[in-house]
């Protein structure tokens, strides 16, 4: 899982693939991908 955050309001999202368009703006393709601290669970 990733986290995606809308460059265009700030939506964040968990998931596998990148969104196409955010349901919070209606903006497509705005998703960057943004680190997540999976890497202290294992
Ligand atoms: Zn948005």
């Amino acid at each position: 899982m990733a986290v995606w955050q809308c460059r265009q309001c700030g939506y964040e999202k968990d998931a596998r693939c990148k969104p196409k368009k955010c349901p919070e703006c209606g903006e497509k393709d705005v998703f960057g991908k943004k680190e997540t601290e999976e890497k202290k669970k294992k």
